[in-house]
């Protein structure tokens, strides 16, 4: 994790954020390289699940939503952890990571199981207490409203449902795509960009018919796993999916899947799918007193949907790419030489161009031309006429570009040029068209 966490800072993908005054905890700013990654993440999953079917739609809601949306939900009174401080160093954790507890766990049960303190090894620990992870804010210039930064999209989705029925109305089954970033004041913030305050979610809200809830809950999963496995290249056997048992899901979910990966830094959830019933348009009827009901067309028929929620975190899909992608290689030499192997689809820059030799300017005109012809081909094209070659290869490699074009004195002769594979290492000519 530490070379994968060094490389992203080295080469421009992510760093802490605000690490020019010394940091800002549970917080991360994306480079050059990291905000392509994690825009291409962003379109890729936009393009399958909403572009491509017929049966999805986008919605873009504020993040500081009107506080009864949090009554309404439940998240005011029970979206917490469980915090627990060593009375001795004044750390704070959260206790059911503490080891194998539940969210309900209590200090008596620390004690019983003998559990010390990570930081500094005594066992003195306070009460457990309940600590609300929504970020309030106050809004107006008095401010005397109160609010929260949305601590999950979803209910962006779930306001607008209404919205969407009496504008749109689409057949059932439908589904509500958001992608933005949500907040949670995490107690202890770890691992990277695996559990922020601050990060991306991209969610759906599949209403159905809730007779049929069964068989849309295994489509969607499939589909889920053939974007993991398809569109974001992890490798089938990082993944796995976890039917998360009656006692450790929601109260509201009749059926859960956690789809967990293999990170560097143990096998933890990527993502969820889960059965949400008709928990949230029901709180919303409640609250609102508007009728959230669904008119089948053509018939008198009318229910309240039910909902299948896959939620995807975007930091977490992230880090799993960039996990599968990593590896090191032995090379001529005795060297290691450092490849992110990321799908075309997802890499920063699809192509490198350069030419052979700097200081001639023959090539430095040929190359220019054929980088401003990708360019405008594919958009994720860099240049590079730093270093030797055998370097500017190794820093494509570093940072995942596939492919290396090299323009060089046989280029202005017949107008072709050497194309190195990051992958294989092998060099092919290839004419500039075929590009
Ligand atoms: P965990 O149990 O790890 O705290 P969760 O079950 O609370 O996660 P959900 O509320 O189901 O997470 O959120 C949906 C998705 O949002 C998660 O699967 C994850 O990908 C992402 N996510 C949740 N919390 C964080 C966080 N603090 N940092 C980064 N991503 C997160």
């Amino acid at each position: 994790m530490e070379k994968i966490v060094n490389l992203c800072k080295r080469r421009g993908f992510i760093w802490q954020g605000s690490d020019v005054y010394g940091g800002m905890a549970g917080t991360w700013d994306f480079g050059p390289l990291g905000v392509t990654l994690k825009k291409r993440i962003m379109d890729e999953w936009w393009k399958f699940f909403v572009e491509e079917r017929e049966d999805m739609y986008g919605v873009d809601a504020a993040i500081i939503m009107n506080p009864r949306t949090w009554e309404a939900s439940g998240h005011t009174k029970t979206f917490s952890d469980p915090l627990v401080e060593c009375k001795e160093c004044h750390q704070r954790f959260r206790a059911d990571k503490l080891g194998e507890f539940g969210a309900d766990v209590e200090t008596k049960a620390l004690v019983a199981a003998k559990v010390k303190c990570p930081s500094c090894g005594k066992m003195n620990w306070s009460e457990v207490r309940q600590f609300n992870m929504m970020f309030e804010t106050l809004v107006g210039a008095t401010g005397e409203d109160e609010a929260y930064l949305r601590p999950e999209t979803a209910q962006g989705i779930f306001t607008n449902y209404k919205n969407v029925v009496d504008t749109v109305y689409p057949d059932l089954p439908f589904g509500l795509a958001q992608q933005g970033k949500a907040f949670r004041n995490e107690i202890s913030p770890r691992d990277f960009v695996f559990r922020s305050r601050e990060f991306s979610q991209m969610e759906i809200e599949y209403f159905v018919n809730p007779t049929t809830w069964e068989e849309q809950f295994e489509k969607l999963l499939a589909s889920c796993r053939e974007f993991l496995r398809e569109k974001m290249g992890l490798p089938a056997e990082a993944i796995h999916e976890l039917e998360v048992p009656e006692n450790d899901r929601a109260h509201y979910s009749k059926r859960t899947v956690d789809i967990e990966f293999d990170y560097p830094i143990g096998r933890e959830e990527l993502m969820g799918i889960a059965y949400r019933t008709d928990f949230d348009l029901m709180n919303i009827q409640r609250e609102a007193g508007k009728s959230m009901e669904y008119i089948v067309k053509g018939s008198t028929e009318r229910f309240v949907p039910h909902v299948i929620e896959p939620s995807f975190g975007v930091e977490r899909l992230l880090m799993a790419v960039l996990c599968a992608a990593y590896r090191e290689e032995a090379v001529e030499g005795g060297e290691t030489r450092v490849v992110l192997a990321l799908p075309e689809n997802l890499a920063p820059y699809r192509y490198c161009v350069s030419p052979l030799l700097k200081n001639k300017p023959e090539l430095v005109e040929k190359a220019r031309e054929v980088y401003a012809t990708l360019r405008a081909k594919y958009g994720r094209v860099t240049w590079d006429d730093s270093g030797n070659i055998g370097k500017r290869y190794r820093k494509q490699d570093e940072i995942g570009t596939p492919k290396c074009v090299v323009i060089d004195f046989d280029s202005l002769e017949d107008g072709t040029v050497t194309v190195r594979d990051r992958d294989t290492m092998a060099q092919e000519r290839v004419a500039v068209e075929k590009l």
